[in-house]
């Protein structure tokens, strides 16, 4: 079996720039995001079983589904919500696993947001949280999406505490400093996640 790290972080915490460095050193990178849009993708299973629940109101006029509005359909409806926890979450899990099992690298990134309030870290054999202040969260994001801090914020909120993310997380990548300082720390890492992928698979 495959050597995983979960890579996570807050919202404009530098996920994607961290997986970038690593992907660098020729690590195969999962996105569980990209996974959990493949699953609900036109024609999929995931979009078919929603729309025959939902209905087609869940859907966009060009055949995608209508985050928005399924959102709106769950939002207050618990067992509604529970309902497609269900139907997803399973999927989201198999297919992860099966591009995770396909890569041909050392060992795998698996990038999820959610690491932790989805419980994919019970699936994977380290963690590392990418931490930065809130201040820098907001700046971030708010330079990169042109967003309003206040929406930063409220995502934020919604998420698991920093104190919480670091306290579970295995290794820390701090991202306060320049690039050049992330690429040394990923480096390093890089290193020792060779030599734990080594021991685990023999
Ligand atoms: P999200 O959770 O929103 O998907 P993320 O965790 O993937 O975000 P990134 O997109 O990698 O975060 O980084 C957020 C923004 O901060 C990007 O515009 C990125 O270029 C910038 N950034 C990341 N690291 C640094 C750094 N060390 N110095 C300056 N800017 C940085």
């Amino acid at each position: 079996h495959k050597f995983i790290v979960g890579l996570t972080g807050g919202i404009g915490s530098g996920k994607t720039t961290v997986s970038d460095m690593f992907n660098q050193h020729g690590i195969t990178i999962v996105d569980a995001d990209l996974v959990a849009r493949e699953v609900v993708a036109p024609e999929s299973t995931g979009l078919k079983a929603i729309v025959s629940h939902f209905g087609e109101r869940v859907l966009q006029a060009d055949g995608q589904l209508d985050r928005a509005k399924l959102r709106i359909e769950i939002f207050d409806q618990p067992e509604q919500r529970e309902w497609l926890n269900n139907l997803l979450h399973p999927m989201i899990r198999q297919l992860m696993f099966s591009q995770i099992e396909q890569a041909q690298s050392a060992y795998v990134i698996l990038v999820a947001p959610l690491l932790f309030e989805n419980e994919l870290d019970k699936l994977v054999n380290s963690t590392l949280a990418v931490d930065i202040s809130p201040q820098l969260q907001v700046s971030r994001t708010s330079s990169r999406d042109n967003v309003e801090p206040e929406q930063v914020q409220k995502i934020i909120a919604s998420q698991i505490s920093r104190e919480l993310r670091l306290e579970k997380a295995n290794k820390i990548i701090e991202n306060t400093g320049d690039f050049d300082y992330l690429r040394q720390a990923v480096a390093k890492l890089h290193q020792e996640y060779l030599r734990q992928a080594q021991v685990t698979q023999g």
